[in-house]
């Protein structure tokens, strides 16, 4: 007895055991189902987004809006094509014009003269003049809706609208063993005009996808299609109800997305479950392609144009799109320099091309260089680092920069800047600490060697003049043992200074040792160079800075065919005879 009595209690309790897994699969799988369906309705959402802006970036509906002349033919062939290259079969499109006055509507040939009072939804974004998307119902159906203000030239021209439906979606579910109903609420349904499915239920509710079957509508007119209106699910009879809301742009609650599935069906749940997840995701993937391919084919279609100005756009550097002698275009990072305009129309009342701002500057490209023009010498010199200094409102700029020739049969060339500021200063600076002596402030001997390199090719090649002179300080170890080593310093800086006042701009004094000078003379036989240096011996004899000193010179002229060394090794021996023959004497060999 009591065994058959645990064994009573024991199925009882498994039953239950059972029933609740069941239910909590069901309510699973009912979470899943919510959560897929509103994923595929907000990729729709954004599907149906990514059309309206590119078709918001359409040169020739911004052109039709502005000229008030609406060429139907040619977006009855924009919707043919969403039609073949995407999987949206049925895309409505709705042109605004700026005051709210419908002017084309692909789906009917009705035209409302002003739409504002039935469409608080345009009114708003006319008045933000930002896109919105989402559900929406109007006087012909429950849809999704993106909507987006036009622009040209900054100024707000009208409004687009485009509309898809939720039959593609409950398609897709129906591969799913699942049938969908899409219903509206009442008071929405009143408002309906020209119902596009023509299909109620009770007469009263509105029923936006053509799919539903009609048993599911009789069983919903038979159990009240307002019981479903929440959100939740139902395991009634033969099937598992799910609800999900649609809401409005301005997220008030507009409707439901009704799901029916087959309890037979749901079986096997977890396979069920997986399968289910699978399939939305591909979905979705499937979906995003769609967004992707879409607006490629639209950009590469018709819109090459608007597509590379987003690539431009999306670069951190100055792009600017030239002929020869005017801008074509200019990307975004233009106006980050060139503040001062808003727009390229702006700009070019007062520039017709960037080159106006290159400052001339040794190493930068110029706008002419040796006649040639400067787009010219960038495209045969693209192999060279090319750098150009601009100079806009006070602020100087240095950027590398690459010129390619992107149209044969226009000519148009796309120039690339990209901002070397701060690299540059940073060479710049660093090449002067390397060629100055931090004490008096000269040049220093890495920088005499380079340039009497230089100007002993130059003398080669042209046959120029060239003379050195080479001074150094008398007894100057004395003025350090009497006066100590921060009076010889300053000694040294302003004896530097004296001499860097009394040459030519044209001739190049370094600091080579510790007292020792050299003067590089370019254009100057050793008979001027002579004089020089003796006008130098009398200004520092009498100059009495910090201390009377006196300096010796060395004088030499450069001989063709010789080095710099042999050069060197004759100034050095000319000063060494003016000290020979008792300091402060000038001594030309
Ligand atoms: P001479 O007439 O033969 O040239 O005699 P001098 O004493 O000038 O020559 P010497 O080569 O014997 O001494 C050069 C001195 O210069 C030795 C060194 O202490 C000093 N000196 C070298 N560099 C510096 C420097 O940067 N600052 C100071 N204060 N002294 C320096
Ligand atoms: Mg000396
Ligand atoms: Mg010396």
């Amino acid at each position: 007895m009591l065994l058959i009595l645990i064994t009573f209690a024991y199925n009882a309790s498994l039953e239950e055991k059972k029933s609740n897994l069941q239910n909590s699969k069901y309510k699973l799988l009912a979470n899943e189902m919510q959560e897929e369906v509103a994923a595929m309705i907000l990729s729709k959402q954004k599907a149906t987004l990514a059309m309206a802006m590119s078709l918001a970036n359409d040169e020739k509906l911004v052109q039709d809006i502005f000229n008030k002349n609406i060429e139907e033919d040619y977006y009855k062939k924009l919707i043919s094509d969403y039609r073949e290259y995407t999987q949206y079969k049925n895309i409505w499109v709705h042109i605004i014009d700026k005051d709210l006055n419908s002017i084309y509507k692909s789906w009917s040939n009705i035209k409302h003269e002003n739409i504002a009072s039935m469409r608080p939804d345009l009114v708003s974004v006319s008045k933000s003049k930002k896109p919105s998307y989402g559900c929406s119902a109007g006087l012909y159906d429950l849809s999704i809706k993106a909507v987006i203000p036009l622009f040209k030239d900054d100024v707000f021209i009208g409004i687009i609208e485009v509309i898809s439906h939720f039959n593609s979606i409950s398609k897709q579910l129906k591969k799913f063993d699942t049938d969908s109903v899409v219903v509206l609420k009442k008071g929405y349904s009143e408002k309906l005009k020209y119902p596009f499915t023509a299909t109620f239920i009770n007469s009263e509710y509105y029923v936006a996808n053509f799919d539903a079957p009609s048993e599911i509508l009789k069983y919903l007119e038979k159990k009240g299609v307002q019981n479903y209106f929440n959100n939740s699910y139902k395991v009634e009879d033969d099937y598992l109800v799910v609800s999900h809301e649609l809401k409005t742009l301005n997220m008030e609650s507009l409707g439901y997305y009704i799901m029916f599935k087959n309890r037979e069906s749901v079986s096997n749940l977890d396979l069920d479950f997986l399968m289910f997840k699978w399939f939305t995701f591909t979905i979705i993937i499937i979906m995003s392609i769609a967004i992707i391919v879409s607006s490629y084919l639209f950009y590469a279609n018709r819109r090459e144009k608007k597509y590379y100005k987003n690539i431009i756009d999306s670069s951190t550097n100055i792009v600017v799109i030239n002929d020869k002698n005017t801008t074509i275009d200019v990307n975004r990072v233009f106006f980050k320099y060139f503040d001062g305009y808003k727009s390229l129309k702006e700009f070019k009342r007062e520039y017709a091309c960037i080159c106006d701002f290159f400052v001339i500057e040794d190493g930068c490209v110029q706008k002419s260089m040796d006649g040639q023009h400067w787009v010219d010498y960038l495209e045969q010199n693209s192999t060279r680092h090319n750098k150009v200094k601009i100079k806009y409102h006070e602020k100087e700029y240095y950027f590398s920069v690459a010129v390619s020739l992107i149209s044969v049969e226009e000519n148009h060339y796309s120039v690339v800047l990209a901002d070397i500021t701060e690299q540059e200063r940073y060479r710049i600076e660093l090449e002067y600490l390397t060629v100055t002596d931090p004490l008096t402030g000269i040049k220093n001997r890495r920088y005499f060697n380079q340039r009497l390199s230089e100007e002993i090719s130059k003398s080669k090649r042209y046959g120029d003049q060239l003379s050195i002179i080479m001074c150094d300080v008398d007894f100057f170890k004395k003025v350090n043992d009497v006066h100590g080593h921060i009076v010889g310093d300053n000694v040294l800086i302003e004896y530097s200074k004296l001499i860097s006042s009394l040459i030519r701009d044209v001739d190049i004094f370094c600091r080579i040792g510790g007292e020792e000078f050299m003067i590089i003379l370019p254009y100057t036989n050793k008979k001027n160079a002579e004089v020089i240096a003796e006008k130098l011996r009398i200004e520092v004899k009498n100059s009495n800075k910090i201390l009377p000193i006196t300096m010796s010179f060395g004088v030499t002229q450069y001989v063709d065919g010789e080095d710099a060394e042999f050069l060197y090794k004759r100034v050095d021996d000319a000063l060494y005879k003016a000290k020979e023959a008792g300091r402060d004497k000038v001594v030309v060999c």
